[in-house]
């Protein structure tokens, strides 16, 4: 059995199901596993069958301790009806590239091809275990909700949300605050992302804090992309893309493919890397920033500077200086060194910045590449897709749509990760086709954009309409564990 340690020291060794109930490292590292590729299915085994054949063969390999009974029931129950299409996540033309449409689930992002894995690989993580799990997410807007409604009324656990306050979509906000469940809690911070993430990131060390939960028989994990089990499911769709294109003859198995990924916290494109270590053939992962372009300033300089203020933009779930699972991406490519990944998130965290030399930064570049749009450009990109190629995407989609024009090789397909529904985020995106209706809320756009394109929106937005608000709970960042204390004190 392969175990995992931390990015940062090697001084603890768990199982896959131990990473996944811990979700972070007591140094503040990330679980990483060393070596992807041995043992791995092959490119033959994961192009034959379906989703969710290649899902199991992805998560047996990559989640060893599971059995195969275990892993089939928790595929079965993740991805099935709660999906609206059979594919679970079809490729679809736009233009000359390829788009991976990975937001059919049910609150319409890509998030939840992971968040309804999740609760399912805890549930036989936990097994045996009387502790109850109280899940505490830092959301810049799709990991919440997709964390609720994965979570909601599964037994043992609770789920709390914080999202920064008056920084995510209309529709983002209203899926939050009419969550059902008797085992949740949401609550607006006064802060940006970074904020929100960094405090939650601090609490899972926060002695203090653990202890006064420990009296309630009640651990702390995190849903945020930094779990294992988040990050393994999204490896699935890096292979199902390419089966899906070579089942159409646009390539054959062996053949080269480029991806462009909408990146935010570096989860997804990271699972993008993972897959190319198991041996898919992927050339270039490209990774689009909106204006908070700090990782294309990385991937070309070598300096991680995060000393900058964090921009607010129509594409907010990657409104983040601070990118997470990079961490894991720097220790895979330089060699495993953990003594190395800690002094850069060491400097990181008290100075702010961070170099890597020109050997390393190299090596990120072979596979790597970066660029930005800010939100004139990302609007143009919606506007065009809509004009040129009667697709509607979401400004995501559209930043990573725009990226990929700028890296593309009529040689090697690309394909652009469509990480939203359009109608998250209805009013950007109408907005950038027909300009701006006065006084209409977002509802009012939702209809709009129908009208104006015949797309229907999923059936969980539009029904957004007439659920009642339950949360419209609001605090200071420094009140999160006490806010904490209180939902584990009313859920259990
Ligand atoms: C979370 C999110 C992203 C960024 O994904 P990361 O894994 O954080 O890089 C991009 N687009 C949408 C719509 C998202 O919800």
């Amino acid at each position: 059995m392969t175990t995992y340690h931390s990015t940062r020291s090697r001084n603890e060794s768990l199982t896959s199901k131990q990473a996944i109930l811990e979700g972070i490292a007591q140094d503040g590292g990330l679980f990483v596993r060393d070596d992807v590729a041995a043992g791995a299915p092959s490119l033959e085994q994961l192009l034959a069958g379906t989703y969710q054949d290649r899902a199991r063969l992805v998560l047996g390999h990559l989640l060893d301790d599971f059995t195969a009974e275990e892993i089939s029931t928790c595929v079965e129950a993740a991805y099935g009806a709660n999906f609206d299409s059979k594919l679970v996540t079809p490729v679809t033309p736009c233009g000359q590239d390829w788009t991976l449409e990975l937001w059919h689930g049910p609150t319409s992002a890509f998030k939840d091809v992971a968040l309804q894995m999740l609760p399912q690989l805890m549930r036989v993580s936990r097994a045996g275990d009387g502790r109850r799990v109280m899940i505490v997410t830092a959301t810049s807007g799709d990991t919440g909700k997709a964390a609720l409604e994965g979570f909601a009324d599964v037994e043992g656990t609770g789920v709390t949300v914080f999202y920064p306050h008056g920084k995510v979509s209309d529709i983002q906000r209203l899926q939050m605050a009419t969550q059902r469940g008797a085992n949740v809690a949401v609550c607006a911070i006064e802060g940006n992302f970074d904020d929100a993430q960094s405090e939650v990131k601090r609490i899972f060390a926060d002695e203090a804090l653990r202890a006064r939960l420990a009296e309630r028989n009640v651990v702390l994990s995190s849903a945020n992309s930094i779990n294992v089990g988040r990050l393994v499911p999204q490896v699935t769709y890096y292979f199902d893309a390419y089966a899906q294109l070579a089942a159409a003859g646009t390539l054959k198995p062996g053949d080269a493919i480029d991806f462009c990924v909408p990146t935010g916290n570096f989860g997804d494109v990271l699972a993008g890397y993972c897959a190319k270590r198991m041996g898919l053939p992927v050339r270039h992962l490209v990774v689009a920033s909106n204006a908070n372009n700090v990782l294309t300033a990385f991937l070309t300089t070598g300096v991680y500077d995060r000393r900058r203020d964090l921009v607010k933009t129509i594409s907010p779930s990657m409104d983040i200086l601070v990118s997470s699972n990079l961490e894991r991406a720097l220790y895979w490519i330089d060699g495993g060194n953990a003594e190395r990944t800690l002094e850069r998130m060491k400097a990181l965290q008290t100075e702010g910045v961070y170099r890597v030399d020109a050997e390393l930064l190299a090596k990120l570049q072979e596979t790597f590449l970066a660029s930005f749009s800010n939100d004139d450009e990302t609007k143009d990109a919606i506007r065009r897709a809509w004009e040129d190629e009667g697709r509607l995407i979401d400004p995501h989609t559209a930043v990573a749509w725009r990226a990929a024009e700028s890296h593309f090789d009529p040689m090697v397909p690309m394909v652009v990760l469509s990480t939203a529904s359009p109608y998250k985020f209805c009013r950007d995106v109408y907005e950038a086709i027909w300009g701006e209706i006065p006084g209409a809320d977002a509802f009012a756009y939702m209809d709009a954009l129908c009208d104006n394109t015949g797309v229907e929106p999923p059936k969980a937005l539009a029904k957004l309409r007439t659920k009642p608000v339950r949360w419209d709970d609001c605090t200071e960042i420094a009140d999160i564990p006490q806010y904490v204390v209180n939902a584990a004190r009313r859920i259990f």
